[in-house]
């Protein structure tokens, strides 16, 4: 998802409440900046922040962090978090290669992966966000017993994603082919993409990666 440069986004951006503007002085110490010792649970490739609005509307004593690298859909995003009342939900504009500049050594729970971009050709595959590039650095920021969780409509991403992140030596713990008529459905939170996806007719895949202590440690 990119859309056209938007004149103003990077002024609203940098003058949001909602939007971390200097994450990296937080690394290792994030509740500082939440104020509490909630969990801290984020989403890659955010978008328009749907998926992470109505989590957070329903799991008060969670920290959401989207991470979104693109200005004008970050904009996007905070237009629509005006519209809220939660007090749990915060937005980085980063690409997510640097994430570990930003969090420290396990101090995620949970990583969301919605209908990430499938960058379909070969000498594009570290683009990937189930690359074992990506994998790498989830690695180092996601607590041990912590989980990524992937969603996407794309089989041929899906396939290349569940030989990847064992190759990163994670473990594939569930996966489902056809997500919402599996028993997997109960408690889905539906991301924009996935509503739209889903009313085409395109079956949904996920799958849910952890592994047993962090693999850099
Ligand atoms: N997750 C949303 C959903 O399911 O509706 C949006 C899906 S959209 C196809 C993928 C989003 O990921 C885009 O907004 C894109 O800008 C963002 N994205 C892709 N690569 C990224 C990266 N390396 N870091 C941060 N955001 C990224």
């Amino acid at each position: 998802m990119r859309l056209r440069h938007i004149p103003g986004a990077e002024e609203e951006i940098a003058g949001s409440p909602y939007v971390i503007q200097n994450p990296r002085e937080y690394r290792g110490r994030w509740a500082l900046a939440f104020g509490n010792e909630d969990p801290v649970v984020i989403e890659v490739g955010m978008g328009k922040g749907k998926f992470l609005m109505e989590l957070a509307a329903a799991n008060p004593h969670i920290n959401y962090v989207g991470i979104e690298m693109y200005s004008s859909v970050l904009l996007k995003a905070i237009q629509k978090r005006k519209e809220t009342r939660l007090s749990n939900l915060w937005f980085l504009r980063e690409d997510a290669r640097t994430l570990a500049d930003i969090f420290g050594f396990g101090e995620v729970d949970k990583i969301y992966l919605n209908f990430s971009d499938p960058w379909p050709k070969d000498r594009h595959a570290k683009r990937r966000l189930t690359s074992p590039e990506f994998m790498a650095v989830y690695d180092k920021i996601l607590k041990a017993g912590g989980t990524v969780e992937f969603k996407t409509d794309n089989r041929a991403l899906f396939d290349y994603s569940l030989e990847s992140i064992p190759g990163a030596g994670w473990t594939v713990k569930m996966h489902t082919f056809d997500l919402h008529h599996s028993p997997y459905a109960e408690g889905n939170v539906m991301t924009e993409y996935e509503t739209k996806f889903a009313g085409e007719g395109k079956p949904i895949c996920k799958l849910i990666a952890g592994r047993e202590a962090p693999l850099t440690v």
